[in-house]
């Protein structure tokens, strides 16, 4: 009984802040505090000492510092979940849709899960420094800069595949901005070695798919599997 009033007071929480468009609509900085760890939503600001994180690694609201009690094995499984969804910013039925989608697969789902999600078109676009974090990337295809083979996609959850090859195309000025952006976030991070990146003619082209040490986020997607195979 107390563990099924507390799945509900955990999932409605989480749903109060999941609205409108896809997007999260609270404060990005929030999430990260309540994760507990840099979840690098909002580009460049991230890795500098304006990080709220750094500055107040408490879970947000009054009581947030207090919150210390030993969790539940059912909330270290939920906030795993929630961690994922919240990196590649996803709402709930997206993100099932691609567990669903790694259930099928013979690779092992955890790994297949972050597989999928490194695929995502505006993963790869972050990936490739065209954009400062995911949430811009996200932009960029939809504003339907991004072709794929010739063909436009503006769907940023599209799952890219080997030997595909993804052009920005757009006008001077804001080729001139990712420019901008291409040599502020290369001081901080290089794209991977799944892809192969033509910076000054935004170009990518997928070498291979993502392999298990590509796959470098700090969760336990195994919580994630057990969590959504009850
Ligand atoms: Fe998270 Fe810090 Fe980036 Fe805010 S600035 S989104 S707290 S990593």
């Amino acid at each position: 009984m107390q563990a099924e009033e507390e799945k509900k007071s955990l999932t409605d929480a989480g749903n109060k802040r999941e609205v409108k468009m896809g997007r999260y609509l609270e404060g990005k900085c929030k999430l990260c505090r309540r994760e507990g760890m840099k979840l690098f939503l909002k580009g460049t600001r991230c890795n500098t000492e304006k990080c709220s994180f750094v500055k107040r690694p408490t879970s947000p609201g009054m009581h947030g510092a207090r919150r210390a009690s030993k969790p539940t094995y059912y909330a270290l499984q939920l906030r795993e979940k929630q961690k994922v969804k919240r990196i590649y910013g996803m709402l709930e039925r997206q993100f099932h849709r691609f567990f669903q989608l790694a259930t099928k697969s013979k690779a092992v789902t955890g790994r297949r899960l972050l597989e999928l999600l490194e695929r995502r078109l505006d993963n790869v676009i972050y990936r490739a420094l065209f954009a400062s974090s995911r949430n811009q990337a996200r932009q960029i295809v939809l504003h339907g800069f991004v072709f794929i083979g010739g063909g436009r996609v503006d769907i940023p959850s599209y799952i890219v595949s080997q030997g595909q090859e993804i052009e920005i195309r757009a006008k001077d000025d804001v080729k001139k901005r990712l420019k901008e952006t291409i040599e502020m976030i290369s001081k901080e991070r290089s794209s991977p070695s799944w892809m192969q990146v033509d910076n000054s003619n935004f170009k990518i082209k997928i070498a291979r798919l993502p392999e298990k040490e590509d796959l470098v986020l700090a969760v336990n997607e195994q919580l994630i599997v057990e969590l959504y195979s009850k």
